[in-house]
């Protein structure tokens, strides 16, 4: 059979199998258009069967959390668990909390991650987790008791070499002290299962700041191969936690205008450019993300614009560092006219397949979050391995150990994706994922 026909009925059967997980087709599709020609090449990926052992995780748990709000009523959550594969490590991947969480949007990201942490080089497998919770309407004391009842279930499936979850959306430092405290409560082991601990408790340097700074590094090594430089550029970022925060941060401090910044409820657009000091004066504090917003204007001034994103904002590099599709077809049209050159995703799968399509066309270079935002997966395995050893790393140590890994993740993307005078990012990360996850495949025996 002819590789597109192979393609098109992997396609079909991907599609019948998950016909309600937009999320998660979405992902698939986006890589196979990549590897076809991977395919072509090796007739016993065919054979056996790489693609649709790619597609199908390894497990997806699911699992209800009953806890008691602060009135002693019995609230009832669902959680999950989606390990994609452990081909190349123990799986590893963040745990979300948002009422938006359902198993589509989890299986996407654990695919995302199986890729991503095979392009860091290191020995991680790929997996995501959360529940249809939202720790920002609730106190202290019931996030306190949630956390404890998620672990409750997820203790039975994770350890320091079997799973080892992180943060994502909603969930910080504080939430993983409280799923570290009941996990280390329930084995009875103090080990490095959790990452994005607290530092008092087994927490690395620079694992908070790891993505979105990782973000910036990539960014200025997709400038260096074009011979450009960060100084002076004009940067729209979207989102208002900790991605985008860190990325924005970096940003400043290396001569960027940082244009924008973002959450659910709208824009802060200050044209002049954030300084990093204002940034970094709302990273740790609790309030909303628009308050928090709204009080960066008071230091730099600019226009808040409700119920929209930066994305129609004049600039010449856009980081969309929210949540995934947040930037679609007519977004992507708007920052091309506006002047928009390039995009890296600090969030996860942020643009739509026709904001792609779109920069594709313009020859906009767009870097992958599974490239681009790999940083914060890379400092949490630097975290486990100082866990494992009982030796905390200083922090311009693992700076430095973050900055080659974004760099070495940046070569591959050219080797695998160069194409002329252009790179295409998505491309050159797809394959050189994909070739790592088929050989351990294959190498590893059917089973
Ligand atoms: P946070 O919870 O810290 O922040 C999320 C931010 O995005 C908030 O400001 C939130 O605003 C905003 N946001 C969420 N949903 C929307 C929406 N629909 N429209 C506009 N804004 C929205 O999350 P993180 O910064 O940790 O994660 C952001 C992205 O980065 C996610 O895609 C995540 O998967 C990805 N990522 C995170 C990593 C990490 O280390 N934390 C690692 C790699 C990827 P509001 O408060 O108003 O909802």
């Amino acid at each position: 059979m002819g590789t597109e026909q192979y393609i098109e009925e992997f396609l079909a059967w991907v599609r019948k199998r998950n016909e309600h997980q937009p999320e998660y087709l979405q992902a698939v599709s986006e890589i196979v258009a990549d590897i076809a020609g991977e395919v072509d090449d090796n007739p016993n990926f065919e054979r056996d069967n790489v693609l649709y052992y790619l597609a199908e995780p390894d497990r997806a748990i699911t699992f209800r959390v009953s806890w008691l709000d602060d009135n002693g009523n019995v609230r009832v959550n669902r959680g999950w668990r989606v390990q994609h594969s452990g081909l190349l490590g123990p799986y590893k991947g963040g745990l979300r909390f948002h009422t938006s969480v359902n198993l589509s949007v989890l299986k996407f990201l654990a695919f995302e991650q199986t890729f991503k942490n095979a392009l860091t080089g290191l020995s991680i497998g790929g997996a995501k987790g959360g529940a249809d919770f939202d720790p920002r309407n609730a106190s202290s004391r019931e996030v306190m008791r949630f956390c404890q009842a998620f672990m409750n279930e997820l203790y039975r499936h994770i350890g320091p070499n079997t799973d080892v979850p992180a943060g994502d959306i909603n969930v910080g430092k504080r939430e993983i002290g409280y799923l570290f405290g009941q996990y280390r409560r329930l084995v009875n082991q103090f080990n490095g299962t959790l990452t994005g601990k607290p530092l008092e408790f087994g927490g690395s340097h620079v694992r908070v700041e790891s993505t979105g700074y990782g973000l910036v590094y990539f960014l200025a090594h997709m400038l260096g191969d074009t011979g450009e430089d960060i100084l002076g550029k004009r940067v729209a970022v979207s989102g208002a936690g900790n991605v985008a925060l860190h990325a924005a941060a970096k940003a400043a401090s290396m001569g960027a205008r940082v244009v924008s910044l973002s959450c659910s409820k709208g824009t802060l657009s200050v044209p002049d450019g954030m300084s990093e000091k204002a940034i970094r004066s709302i990273v740790d504090d609790p309030r909303s993300s628009k308050e928090r917003l709204l009080d960066i204007r008071k230091i730099t001034g600019g226009e808040w614009i409700d119920d929209c994103t930066p994305w129609h904002l004049p600039c010449d590099i856009a980081l969309p560092c929210a949540t995934q599709n947040e930037l679609g077809e007519q977004d992507a049209r708007d920052l091309v006219s506006n002047g928009c050159r390039l995009v890296a995703e600090g969030a996860n799968m942020p643009c739509t397949e026709g904001a792609i399509r779109t920069f594709e066309k313009h020859q906009i270079r767009h870097a992958p979050g599974k490239a681009s935002n790999a940083g914060g997966v890379a400092v949490s395995v630097l975290e486990m391995a100082q866990n494992a050893s009982f030796k905390a790393e200083s922090y311009s140590d693992l700076d430095d150990e973050l900055k080659a890994i974004m760099k070495r993740i940046h070569q591959q993307c050219v080797d695998f994706g160069r194409e002329g005078e252009h790179v295409n990012y998505r491309r050159g990360a797809n394959i050189a994922a994909f070739r790592r996850l088929s050989r351990a495949m294959i190498g590893q025996g059917i089973g």
